[in-house]
């Protein structure tokens, strides 16, 4: 064998990172780059992509070109080799952002030969200027990473990726050029190396599979409630959880937070400082859980991340498998759960409108092919793997929510020699919707126009309903019986074996679709039924009487303790410590540790007694508890702002403002609004009534206005000087 390099690649591998031995075919991927062949590299996220142009790039003479879609992957990747080649000015980035005299210095670097890796966006890589000065250095090779951006077909298309390879021609080195993805379908490899004019280049493609990964789909049925549950199931472990929109981000993150999980939210729209702090406290382990938007992920390298959740479905299988690959890097576990409603489908596909038609033609093929994975009940590894072109061979991956709950599988024979019947009779010049449309007998204008529903087998079909073909089609897709044409709008074609089966039918076994709308409303029934109906009765009275008992006691009316609706749901939920019960209906922290002891003890001790069975899941305090508005409240009440310029600075009503008082004393915030009382209302009145409530059996206005006097009291005096009460003495 020639000579790649004056020693072995594994000497150079432990001097300069540090690691025994090559993962996967990084050794002959580096070979064939040192060979100076052109090197293309499909390998899944956390593979070890970066180190095959790190180590020929240290190796061999001059600078290799690295080219990458985003600045901070690139200084990321700079720190790392800075970090461990010591040597001066080994790795630059080239960007818009530096300085001239930053600029000067990286070109000082390269010139002296020092410079290894020169790290390029491709808008720098395109400017003149640095083309003029590359011209005239000794280029190793280009490594293009992200090379997916290529293409259109891809989900990240960037237009100046395009520019790529006639910039390489201008700058006018011949050195080999290496491309390198993680997700890329065939139609996008295809499309990559065209771009780089790269068709003969030896070509490594890793398996796709993750065998650790578990995928599993949900409805979206009361889906904060089942992540809570999720998150707690992993005590202490780290997660992500992606949304779409950052306002969700937010949201959700309060709302983890709210409910004692430690969540920090991250997302394009924070700050910079803000964004590392938290992407810092999850590395640290501060924070178990980081809710993001796609932003995040890039260029993290977390091994032990347990879980990552979809809150919202994403715009593309591709997003999703980078997503769910940052689970269970170490290979231990890592369940990928997402949540489905075709709402969201819906609303993603308003997104493109206003787009360029091709932009929408292809964001809804996109779209359409993560439709057909949420719905399909075929094994999620078998189809995430068809995607990408690779057939995965085993019947159950038994790591999959298709695998380990399966459906009930049919003879589908007939159905598939119908449906290829079908598509070879509207000449393979049709869509799946079209085909559908044929085999039910739809006669809609389309099929008109085409003279289809004149077919032989136009409505053979019709005792299906469509939901019911569009399984079938995508079964034959990933059976291989079907293609669909990509660049071509998805027409449906048959393959060879698709011919094959149609000469010479044989058995193939077929399983329905999810319903997950249906499933999402029998959900949403027995969540309701059960939130309803399942008050312990006879915890309930105990609670009551402790609450009298506690009453007498402390010569208070019982309604300042805790109200009904609190003990209610302490009856349901069973809250056996103090972070339990601050989480029950009008519990806050402040009420829960003036009160909340005995009826702990009374709680747990029935609990023991009837051997009860908590329900597993606890009341998901929404963030609504702390609202803006109630937040800004509580703030203005510090600053002793009256209530009537609260309300004009809030543009609400009094009225609205009295009642967020109440609502925020009554779930146990102390709030001191004497300021405020003195101004409007008489010492000697508020007393009287203070009085009143202190033996009050209810804390009713109306009872209060009847006993105290219509005349002597407005409704208003009532109820402020309830607040003061209800502050002073119950909370
Ligand atoms: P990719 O770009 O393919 O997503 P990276 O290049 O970021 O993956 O590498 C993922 C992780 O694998 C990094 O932490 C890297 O240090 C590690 N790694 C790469 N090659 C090896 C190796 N030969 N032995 C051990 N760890 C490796
Ligand atoms: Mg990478």
């Amino acid at each position: 064998m020639e000579l790649i390099a004056e020693k072995p690649l594994t000497s150079y591998l432990k001097k300069y990172f540090g690691f025994d031995s090559f993962k996967g075919e990084q050794e002959k991927i580096i070979e064939s780059i040192m060979l100076g062949q052109d090197t293309f590299v499909i390998m899944p996220t956390g593979g070890g992509k970066s180190l095959c142009y790190q180590l020929p790039a240290l190796i061999k003479d001059g600078t290799a070109i690295i080219i990458s879609p985003l600045i901070a992957l690139m200084k990321n990747q700079v720190d790392s080799i800075r970090s461990f080649c010591a040597e001066d000015g080994i790795a630059h980035v080239l960007n818009s952002s530096l300085t001239k005299a930053e600029i000067a210095m990286v070109k000082n670097d390269i010139t002296a030969r020092k410079t290894k890796l020169l790290f390029v966006a491709p808008e720098s890589l395109t400017k003149q200027e640095n083309v003029d000065f590359l011209k005239n250095i000794p280029v190793s090779f280009y490594a293009i990473d992200e090379a997916h951006c290529i293409s259109e077909w891809g989900h990240d298309f960037r237009p100046e990726y395009r520019r790529i390879r006639p910039i390489i021609n201008q700058i006018g080195h011949a050195v080999p050029v290496i491309a390198l993805t993680a997700t890329a379908t065939p139609k996008v490899q295809q499309d990559i190396q065209k771009s780089l004019g790269m068709l003969n280049a030896n070509t490594f493609k890793a398996s796709f599979n993750r065998p650790n990964l578990y995928y599993e789909l949900r409805p979206k049925v009361n889906a904060v409630k089942e992540i809570i549950k999720i998150v707690r199931s992993f005590a202490g472990k780290s997660g992500i959880i992606y949304c779409l929109s950052r306002k969700k981000v937010e949201e959700l993150a309060n709302t983890l937070k709210i409910n004692g999980i430690k969540a920090a939210p991250y997302h394009a729209g924070l700050d910079a400082g803000t964004r590392s702090k938290h992407q810092d406290q999850f590395l640290m382990e501060d924070a178990e859980v980081i809710v993001a938007t796609i932003a995040f992920g890039m260029g993290i390298d977390k091994p032990d991340v347990r879980f990552v959740i979809h809150y919202d479905i994403p715009k593309s299988i591709e997003g999703y498998y980078q997503e769910t690959g940052r689970g269970g890097r170490d290979g231990g576990e890592g369940k990928c759960i997402a949540f489905y409603s075709y709402n969201d489908i819906v609303k993603l596909e308003k997104f493109f409108q206003g787009k360029p038609v091709s932009e929408q033609e292809i964001g809804r093929h996109l779209l359409g092919e993560v439709v057909s994975y949420a719905e399909s009940s075929v094994c999620r590894r078998k189809h995430i793997l068809h995607y990408f072109g690779e057939e995965y061979q085993t019947e159950n991956c038994e790591n999959c929510d298709n695998c380990v709950h399966p459906k009930l599988s049919f003879e589908g024979q007939e159905y598939v020699e119908q449906l290829l019947d079908a598509v070879m009779a509207v000449k393979e010049q049709f869509k799946d919707k079209h085909i559908i449309h044929v085999l039910t007998g739809n006669t809609n204008s389309s099929i008109k126009s085409y003279k289809h529903d004149e077919l032989e087998i136009f409505g053979q079909g019709a005792e299906k309903d469509d939901k019911f073909w569009m399984a079938v089609i995508r079964q034959s897709l990933i059976a291989g019986l079907l293609q669909k044409d990509i660049e071509n709008f998805g027409l449906l074609k048959l393959t060879e074996a698709g011919k094959a089966f149609l000469e010479n039918p044989t058995s193939i076994m077929l399983t329905e679709d999810h319903n997950y709308e249906e499933e999402s409303d029998d959900a949403e029934i027995a969540v309701d039924s059960a939130k309803g109906g399942t008050a312990d009765p006879l915890l309930f009275s105990m609670l009551k009487d402790l609450c009298k008992k506690i009453s007498r006691e402390k010569n208070l009316p019982p309604f300042v303790i805790f109200q009904d609706p609190s003990l209610d749901d302490m009856a349901t939920q069973y809250p056996l410590t103090m972070d339990e019960l601050k989480q029950i209906v009008g519990v806050g922290a402040g009420k829960a540790l003036k009160f909340g002891a005995p009826f702990i003890a009374l709680i747990k001790k029935y609990v023991t007694e009837n051997e009860i069975e908590r329900p597993m899941d606890m009341v998901v305090k929404s963030i609504a508890n702390k609202s803006a508005l109630k937040v800004s409240i509580i703030q203005s009440i510090d600053r002793h702002v009256p209530f009537e310029d609260i309300a004009a600075a809030k543009n609400v009503k009094y009225d609205a403002i009295v009642s967020e008082i109440e609502a925020i004393v009554a779930s146990g915030t102390k709030l001191n609004i004497d300021y405020y009382l003195e101004e409007v209302m008489d010492e000697e009145r508020v007393e009287e009534i203070h009085e009143y409530f202190l033996q009050a059996e209810t804390d009713s206005i109306q009872t209060a206005l009847e006993e105290l006097g219509k005349d002597q009291f407005t409704e208003d005096d009532l109820r402020l000087v309830r607040i003061k009460f209800m502050s002073e003495v119950g909370n």
